[in-house]
């Protein structure tokens, strides 16, 4: 580990010095696991600067939708960066931006038209949040001033976006500073009482959302929420009739949806978008991570006409949404976003996704009968299941013995980027992966199960 010959272990100690990691217990870092320095990325594999490989099986975090340096998406930076690198985006425009609006336009669930765009995740959570308030401000119901989120849920980490998420481990020490969200539970099909299905699950936790909504509506501007998965909370599933339900809910009560799918957007799910399963439009959509490919950091709010007319008017009024981020728009990133969206147009991605994701299934299967697994579940190319200490009572391992970290390291030096969030185990890879990468995803998973779980 502190052999300096080595070009990781130089890297990974001039690092240390300086740079503080998102996410990491630096302290961690100098002893129990080294820092890995990549180098180079190529497809579904990153590559280290001692040349081991590792197969990227999150997308790093969820972004990098065609694999690492996709030629198509780098091309279109290069390209970009020699014409024009940056211009704000008040007062001036410039075709990577409103092209992109337009096709976004195109390609989301119909009637929403107008597109603002940040840099990461959150930031577009923030704009949402503070979008869904102005707007009931704006039309003269200012007593509306809460959010209603999910209880599991994960939007972000900025105080806003951080508000409305409910993981403690990342929540609870800020609680202070945060508002309170009006929490609505989870409609994750994992919590089914015995002999329900997932539509039972929905329809139980609309009857709750209803109750709620009947209590708070009056003073609520709009519900967040993750369609189709809680990634961050472990990778939970709910059914797409809960999606319908809800969409229903928040007309009747006159309540703005929101639906960030800053992580389930741009296929991860099956479709497109994960709304198309239930057919149904947001008032704000959310979208960052896979935007540009996983290139470049953007992010995107779309929203309808009826919200942003709300905001027209006399200057004097102060009714414009002045919010901005100086890299709002930035041209590199959209030329970058708009060479992802071609290869969604010129190739079959989402057909060619449900044969992989199929297979991905097949293979996972095995593992539902093993003793330390539990939950195994799948939405289009999501896959996930739970490292478990007793699978008959579904009893969880003390989180102290951090059985997913074992996992981790063990799959880390077989050359396999897994991360568990605790002890699930998800597999979320990039498209361009194939049959024989998927076998070795799966074989190396199922035996650091075995390791992680002895
Ligand atoms: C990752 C994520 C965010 C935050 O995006 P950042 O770019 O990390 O700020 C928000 N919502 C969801 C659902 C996410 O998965």
């Amino acid at each position: 580990m502190t052999d300096t010959s080595s070009r990781n272990a130089e890297l990974a100690a001039r690092d240390l010095a300086h740079v503080w990691h998102p996410c990491t217990q630096m302290r961690e870092h100098a002893a129990q696991f080294p820092l890995i320095p990549i180098v180079r990325g190529d497809g579904a594999w990153l590559i280290d600067a001692d040349g081991k490989r590792y197969l990227d099986g999150i997308s790093s975090w969820w972004s990098c939708l065609f694999g690492h340096a996709n030629p198509r998406v780098a091309a279109a930076i290069a390209e970009q960066a020699e014409k024009l690198n940056h211009v704000m985006l008040a007062g001036f425009t410039h075709e990577p931006a409103l092209r992109l609006a337009e096709e976004l336009v195109q390609i989301t669930p119909p009637g929403l038209t107008r597109v603002s765009y940040a840099g990461d995740g959150a930031s577009a959570v923030e704009i949402a949040l503070k979008m869904s308030f102005h707007y009931w401000h704006n039309t003269g119901q200012p007593r509306r001033r809460r959010f209603v989120a999910l209880a599991n849920a994960y939007h972000g980490e900025t105080l806003g976006a951080l508000s409305v998420s409910d993981l403690p481990l990342y929540r609870a020490v800020y609680g202070p500073l945060l508002f309170d969200p009006i929490v609505a539970p989870s409609p994750d099909w994992l919590d089914a009482e015995p002999g329900e299905n997932p539509d039972d699950v929905a329809r139980r936790r609309l009857a709750d959302l209803r109750a709620l909504l009947e209590r708070h509506a009056q003073e609520v501007c709009a519900l967040i929420i993750e369609p189709l998965v809680q990634c961050s909370g472990g990778m939970r599933m709910h059914a797409p009739s809960y999606l319908t339900g809800l969409r229903k809910l928040c007309d009747e009560f006159d309540v703005h949806l929101i639906a960030d799918e800053i992580a389930v957007g741009f296929g991860r799910t099956g479709t497109l978008f994960a709304c198309e399963q239930a057919e149904i439009t947001p008032d704000f959509l959310c979208l960052s991570k896979g935007l540009t490919g996983g290139a470049l950091p953007l992010s995107a709010v779309l929203t309808t006409d009826k919200v942003y007319d709300a905001f027209l008017g006399d200057y004097a009024a102060n009714n414009a949404f002045l919010h901005s981020h100086t890299f709002s728009g930035n041209p590199i990133a959209c030329a970058a976003a708009l060479a992802s969206l071609a290869i969604f147009h010129d190739e079959p991605v989402l057909e060619r996704n449900r044969t992989l994701a199929s297979h991905l299934a097949q293979r996972l299967e095995p593992l539902r009968e093993h003793p330390h697994v539990s939950g195994l579940r799948q939405t289009g190319w999501i896959a996930a299941f739970d490292l478990v200490k007793d699978k008959a009572s579904h009893t969880s391992w003390p989180p102290a013995e951090r059985r997913g970290l074992c996992f981790y390291k063990h799959a880390l030096e077989r050359g396999l980027l897994l991360r568990p969030l605790g002890d699930t185990v998800y597999f979320l890879p990039p498209y361009c992966i194939d049959e024989g990468d998927i076998d070795c995803m799966v074989d190396v998973a199922i035996e650091s199960v075995g390791i992680a779980t002895t």
